[in-house]
């Protein structure tokens, strides 16, 4: 196997915390009593609801769909009830239509028997036509689950201006406290390795690739073992350097090459998924299961058992926290994804969705509170900046309303690592500010849009 591949420059090195829960196998969580279940888990248009109040619903049966547009649709996590389809909050503070569920007294046959993804397929099974692929890649609802959350029959959909010959599973995993793909790496790398062997296929590229980072060694282990079964796929390991998950500087460490500035890896070729997508590419070509929960980590140094959940989408965040048998101390920060680049949220009510990589309850001050002091010129975030951006200069512009000098200067190549951020030693709320400058920009290019439309 080929040595311990990095990209070049930026970056740093984080407490990783992964200590907490890198040894703690997925458990399946119990159905909660109500799901809420949102119509928008994806890039794209929401899903018109299709059930109506006082209906019945089963398990992975399909409550939401939307054929115009880019859209991904959604299935039900648990047996029971609809009683409403209501506004609700979601985690970036938006509102969505969402399909209420009451659970049935009767737990039985909640989620689909395990045996039911059984047996699974190795290197000489045959792959069906692509169309059949995205076809039951579409009906299962499956979307990006590392936090794009793209659906993922539109990804497989390949352009013929740009060919890809190379698929990337991205197992990084870079977020300290964040272990979802770890364990899956660990418990499900034959399912994985199917699914990467499906994807590289559909799409017709020559090399599929696992890749992790060696803070994982068990999970290392498991997809070299697996590697040797399969003829077009390698198992890559990977320095341990954040954002090593970011998707340029992943398709920089394992192929060396440079995506281009405002272009996807598929401008060189590449495809670059994430191991929780793969392996539910394997539950729906093989085995026709929707995607209905998702594992995610519960951990942080004020959760008092934190482990990995299969989780039913929908569950809500109190449910969550309460399954990890809640805080342990009483004033601590809940966020939803790493505290890297997650969101702070005091709403318990906030359900979980197909891109909700994992909840983290931390001390205050541990990571992601931030205060706005003033810059010393220290220049640290510029050396640790991924991007080669000016994160200091960039956020004065943004601060102070600038949006055309922060666009001049790069804020939309900023990939929102978080990475300056951490290392500013005033503890300046970089990342955000950041966040609102794209925002601003965002409006910026709509207003330009109007005034000059095509
Ligand atoms: S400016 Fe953006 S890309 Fe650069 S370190 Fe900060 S968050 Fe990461
Ligand atoms: S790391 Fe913080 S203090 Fe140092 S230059 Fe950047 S913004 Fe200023």
């Amino acid at each position: 196997m080929p040595g311990i591949r990095k990209f070049p420059i930026g970056g740093t090195h984080l407490p990783e915390n992964k200590d907490l829960t890198t040894g703690s196998p997925i458990r399946a969580l119990d159905p909660p009593a109500r799901v809420v279940i949102p119509l928008k888990q994806h890039l794209g248009v929401p899903c018109k609801p299709i059930v109506s109040p006082g209906e019945r619903v089963s398990v992975g049966q399909l409550i939401g769909a939307n054929k115009e547009g880019l859209s991904a649709r959604i299935h039900s996590s648990i047996r029971g009830t609809v009683t409403a389809i209501e506004r609700h909050s979601m985690v970036d503070h938006s509102e969505c239509d969402c399909v209420i569920i009451e659970r049935d007294q009767n737990t039985d046959n909640q989620t689909p028997a395990p045996d039911s993804r059984t047996p699974i397929k190795g290197p000489d099974a045959p792959v069906p036509d692509a169309d059949t692929v995205r076809e039951r890649v579409e009906e299962a609802g499956i979307v990006g689950m590392g936090g794009a959350a793209f659906p993922t029959h539109v990804k497989l959909q390949v352009r013929k201006d740009t060919p890809i010959d190379s698929v990337i599973i991205n197992g990084a995993e870079c977020e300290p406290f964040i272990t979802t793909d770890d364990r899956l790496m660990q418990e499900r790398a034959a399912e994985l390795f199917r699914g990467l062997e499906i994807i590289r296929i559909t799409v017709g590229a020559r090399t599929g690739y696992v890749a992790c980072e060696i803070n994982k060694p068990e999970a290392i282990k498991r997809i070299v073992e697996e590697s040797a079964r399969w003829p077009h796929l390698e198992a890559v390991r990977l320095d341990t350097r954040y954002p090593h998950g970011a998707e340029k500087h992943l398709v920089k460490a394992v192929l060396d090459r440079e995506v281009p500035i405002r272009q996807l890896p598929m401008s060189v070729g590449v495809l670059v998924n994430n191991v929780q997508t793969a392996i539910a590419v394997t539950d729906a070509v093989d085995h026709g299961i929707a995607v209905t929960s998702r594992v995610l980590t519960v951990s942080g140094s004020v959760v008092s058992h934190p482990g990995n959940f299969q989780v039913p989408l929908g569950m809500s965040l109190g449910d969550l926290v309460a399954a990890a048998g809640g805080p342990a101390e009483d004033d601590y920060r809940l966020v939803v994804g790493g505290p890297m680049t997650g969101i702070l949220t005091d709403d318990f009510s906030i359900p979980v969705t197909k891109s909700t990589s994992g909840v983290v309850l931390i001390r205050p001050g541990e990571y992601a509170d931030r205060s706005a002091e003033v810059c010393i010129r220290c220049g640290r975030c510029v050396s640790v900046c991924p991007m080669y951006l000016q994160p200091n200069r960039i956020t004065t512009f943004v601060r102070n309303d600038m949006t055309e000098e922060a666009e001049e200067f790069g804020v939309n190549d900023c990939i929102l690592c978080g990475a300056c951020s951490f290392v500013c030693p005033s503890r300046r709320p970089l990342l955000q500010w950041l966040r609102e400058g794209k925002a601003k920009s965002a409006v910026l290019a709509d207003d330009r849009r109007r005034r000059n439309p095509v």
